[in-house]
């Protein structure tokens, strides 16, 4: 059983700028399993992008493709289990076995795999073997391999042998796209203002376009409606706020000392390290632009400041994302974090 869903595969999945690198390193491994540089490929990206949809396709047109060659696709959830089950019951070394004859093993979401030391062990010698006998390793992340945090440095420079490809958040064509092929796949017929609504504003989540599509479905048989622009504003909202995370000054600072790898007690402490100071600042910066709290509120919840030393961070931040790259990046990255 190779765990496929052949509802996942190129045919349906929509080209567009934000996958296109993905989609044809995902095909070109279709069309050579172990036979390309892309050895292992692993897909990156943010919640609903098609990370999933994309490793299967792969596997679905290499079985179609290659019928004798053995595809399996897992998540790194049921892989992990698997292993800790196969150490209960005495059956590790069959386990190891088993995943050693597979000609292509996909395995999903690998960032789940952080830090389960045991299970990345057995993986890093499976991956291995795999890879030295010529098979293909198709994994998927929510991240790049720069940014996967408790993964074992050999096993991500393994991550890094072959190709990393993004997949991006679609552009508004490609989304017009998508929407257009979810409705014409379900002979559902659209006025073009609805599907532009749609689009304009859900932006960064496939799986959402297709869940207004579900929804304005559902809704409009029940209830025997057209569809109307007001059905697709109820509908939109209602995603638009469930998706939305609620972003307090406590949230901020978490996320803050956990990119600079502190706790929140030394990112409040008095110290005057540099490294510190600049991600308190930070988290007052990021508490003015994506709170409603006063500056006196932020400053006596980030350490027990005083309104003019928020003041001053925020300025200070301002100045140094003009002048310093790396500050730039700190910035673009913990907006990034917060507000997706
Ligand atoms: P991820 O694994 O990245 O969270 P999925 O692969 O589960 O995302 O994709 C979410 C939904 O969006 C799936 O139903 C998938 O078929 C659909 N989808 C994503 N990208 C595309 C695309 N480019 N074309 C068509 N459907 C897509
Ligand atoms: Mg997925």
């Amino acid at each position: 059983e190779s765990q496929l869903n052949p509802n996942y595969n190129f045919a349906n999945f929509v080209e567009g700028d934000s996958n296109r690198l993905a989609r044809s390193a995902s095909m070109a491994v279709a069309n050579k399993p172990g036979g390309t540089s892309f050895n292992p490929l692993l897909i990156y990206g943010g919640v609903g992008l098609g990370k999933t949809h994309l490793a299967h396709a792969i596997g679905v047109e290499i079985k179609d493709k290659y019928p004798d060659k053995t595809v399996l696709y897992i998540s790194s959830e049921k892989f992990t289990q698997q292993f800790i089950d196969s150490v209960k019951s005495n059956t590790r070394n069959d386990f190891i076995h088993f995943y050693q004859m597979i000609d292509v093993l996909i395995i999903d979401d690998v960032q789940f795999l952080s830090g389960k030391a045991g299970t990345q062990d057995v993986f890093f010698h499976i991956f291995n073997h795999l890879h030295q006998n010529g098979k293909q390793v198709i994994l998927t992340s929510d991240k790049a391999p720069v940014d996967m945090q408790d993964i074992e440095q050999r096993l991500l420079s393994r991550f890094k042998w072959g190709l990393s490809a993004e997949l991006q958040a679609p552009d508004y064509e490609t989304r017009i796209s998508i929407l257009q092929n979810k409705l014409f796949r379900d002979g559902v017929e659209m006025p073009e203002e609805i599907v532009e609504y749609i689009a304009k504003n859900i932006k960064s989540n496939v799986r959402e376009l297709e869940g207004v599509i579900i929804s304005m479905i559902a809704q409009a048989s029940f209830n025997r409606k057209e569809f109307t622009i007001e059905l697709a504003k109820q509908i939109v909202d209602k995603f638009v706020k469930n998706t939305k995370k609620e972003v307090s000054i406590e949230y901020i600072q978490k996320v803050v000392s956990k990119y600079f790898d502190m706790d929140v007690a030394t990112l409040q402490s008095k110290t005057r390290k540099r490294h510190i100071v600049q991600a308190r600042q930070l988290a007052m910066y990021f508490a003015k632009r994506l709170t409603k709290s006063s500056l006196a509120s932020i400053g006596s919840q980030i350490g027990q400041r005083d309104h003019a030393t928020v003041l001053h961070a925020c300025k200070t931040v301002d100045n140094l994302t003009e002048t310093d790259k790396q500050f730039r990046k700190y910035v673009d990255d913990l907006l990034k974090k917060l507000t997706l």
